[in-house]
């Protein structure tokens, strides 16, 4: 945690190192899609950022977009070719709104995320993103391990540089986060109780059934679906032993009220479930 008690990028997202994956950006013309590609960048915990001969950099309008990632910026590298940005990557990744003439390995976003995912630990990841109004040319495009398209509508088929980044990078990040989830230990497994066994269940569903029938709740005669649900709802809780003995106390007190409501008289102070049931069966008997 960092001093601000708030988790840090690398906390909120353990299973990926930023400094393997950089974002690359081609000859990009308006300083605000650079700032709005670095703060989409720095939300999904991102922080590296390439960029390869852009037209207006650094720019007053680029900090503006950029909002709280003015620090990707001022950290970005700036190179003046394609080759130069990628030269210590092991996989490259390029990214291109429609399908080009000669056909290249395609990734969906997701299996692109999972690539990146599992390969940045050995390799330097890149992800090159071409220029507004033609994109990535061949030369750039065939320099690249993969092609990713994000899905889209053919009547708007083009998404915005910044857009294509964020949805790239969230596709990262929500992998990220799901493979730290699926290593998690379940909550179950730091259940400070053990749950309760089927038997304890069904002597509390016994015992909550006498109950229901002595306050006149439950008509056995006419049992319609109640024990049913009444199963249905504790199977989905899986209440553990401490909260089955509270339960199974309450049912004994209540008998015991029952059996004793003329002469207002408690049961014996801290008598156990079965102490109860034990001096009522002696009543009764
Ligand atoms: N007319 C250009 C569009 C460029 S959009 C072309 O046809 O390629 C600018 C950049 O945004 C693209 O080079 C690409 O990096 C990214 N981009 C836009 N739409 C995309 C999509 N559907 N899938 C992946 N990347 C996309």
């Amino acid at each position: 945690m960092n001093t601000e008690n708030k988790p840090t990028a690398r906390e909120w997202m353990p299973a990926i190192d930023p400094s393997q994956v950089a974002i690359v950006l081609v000859n990009t013309s308006h300083p605000g899609n650079i700032g709005a590609a670095a703060r989409a960048m720095k939300n999904m915990g991102l922080n590296q950022l390439i960029l390869v001969d852009p037209e207006d950099f650094p720019s007053g309008a680029a900090t503006a977009r950029a909002a709280w990632a003015v620090d990707v910026l001022e950290n970005a590298r700036v190179v003046s070719t394609l080759e130069e940005a990628v030269a210590d990557c092991g996989l490259i990744i390029g990214t291109s709104a429609r399908s080009r003439k000669l056909p290249w390995p395609m990734l969906e976003p997701e299996a692109c995320a999972e690539r990146v995912l599992h390969e940045h630990a050995t390799n330097k990841v890149a992800l090159v993103f071409g220029r507004e109004d033609s994109g990535l040319n061949n030369e750039e495009l065939q320099l690249c391990h993969y092609h990713v398209q994000v899905p889209t509508s053919p009547e708007c088929p083009s998404l915005n540089l910044s857009a294509a980044v964020m949805v790239l990078s969230y596709e990262i990040a929500k992998r990220a986060r799901l493979d730290e989830a699926a290593k998690a230990v379940p909550e179950d497994h730091f259940w400070d109780q053990e749950r309760a066994s089927a038997e304890e269940n069904e002597r509390f569903f016994t015992h909550l059934e006498r109950v229901m029938i002595a306050i006149r709740f439950h008509d056995p005669d006419n049992p319609r679906q109640l024990m049913q649900r009444m199963r249905r709802l504790f199977g989905r809780i899986r209440i553990d032993v401490m909260e089955m003995n509270i339960l199974r106390g309450i049912l004994s007190n209540i008998e015991w009220h029952i059996k004793h409501r003329d002469e207002r008289k408690d049961p014996p102070r801290g008598a156990t479930i079965e102490q109860i049931e034990e001096a009522l069966e002696k009543e009764n008997s």
